[in-house]
């Protein structure tokens, strides 16, 4: 699924889908009434009650130029938290959609929760992406070295700690599109900003990874802070009801859309 955006074209690519947890359980506080009418918004998001997780991987475009946004959850075994559906997609994808591993230019990394990092390399370590840079905060960076014994940060992030080059605000990474810091999540959290023809859009990682949250953007996930609300407000007052296109991973379809008004609730609508 391809959507353009000034002279800059995002393909979704699929990684994997899994069923999470239930929601009330992960955003404490919440009830099943207060989710109710997010389901007949966001089908495709729930499994009954519980939280149904898509990740694929947006690819960027533009001229010659290609940056994978995030690696996906990676090949099977990475995540026990999870109850998989479907996972190790990303390489077929990739193949399918004619880019060779060689041809990535950049990875950059929004923060390095295990669905957000799992093709950085290859099982004995090398890096996936020959020819990327390999671009992460940081701050990202030194919490998960603090914590080397996780499985995905054993095989995906230590592997490669003579390949990451530090992101920064503002910095810019292909043609019109710069990272952007996007506190809360996890530290040294960013997405990307695509200012390309005229076309604006934000790449905002996890700071809502349920579309819900745009609308109750004071719900808190089992990982999200003060911060992240703060974040998630100011994010949705930039956005809402302007032509800016929202990419999440974490949403329907291409994940590219728009965040509208809808009656009394605020919505992400996917650019069609
Ligand atoms: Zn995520």
């Amino acid at each position: 699924m391809s959507t353009t955006l000034g002279d800059v074209e995002v393909v979704a690519l699929p990684d994997a889908v899994g069923v999470l947890g239930e929601l009330v359980e992960l955003y404490q506080g919440t009830t099943a009434e207060e989710w109710e009418p997010y389901r007949g918004l966001y089908p495709e998001l729930f499994d009954g009650s519980s939280w149904r997780l898509l990740v694929p991987v947006h690819l960027l475009r533009t001229g010659g130029d290609t940056l994978l946004l995030d690696t996906g959850v990676g090949p099977s075994g990475l995540w026990d938290e999870w109850r998989p559906e479907q996972e190790g997609l990303l390489p077929g994808a990739l193949a399918e959609a004619g880019v060779a591993h060689e041809d990535v230019d950049v990875v950059f990394l929004t923060h390095l929760h295990v669905d957000h990092l799992g093709w950085n390399s290859n099982e004995d370590g090398a890096p996936f992406f020959p020819n990327a840079r390999y671009v992460v905060h940081p701050d990202a960076l030194a919490f998960a070295l603090a914590r080397p014994d996780r499985p995905h940060i054993r095989r995906c992030v230590t592997p490669l700690l003579d390949r990451f080059e530090d992101a920064v605000d503002g910095a810019e990474l292909l043609p019109g599109v710069t990272a952007v810091a996007l506190p809360g999540h996890y530290p040294g959290h960013m997405g990307l900003r695509i200012r390309s023809g005229g076309a604006e859009g934000i790449a905002i990682a996890d700071i809502a990874p349920h579309p819900a949250l745009l609308d109750r953007p004071e719900w808190a996930f089992a990982y999200d802070d003060m911060e992240q609300t703060r974040t998630r407000a100011q994010l949705v007052q930039e956005v809402v009801d302007t032509d800016v296109a929202v990419i999440c991973g974490h949403y329907p379809g291409s994940g590219v859309g728009r965040v509208l008004t809808r009656e009394d609730r605020v919505v992400w609508e996917e650019l069609v």
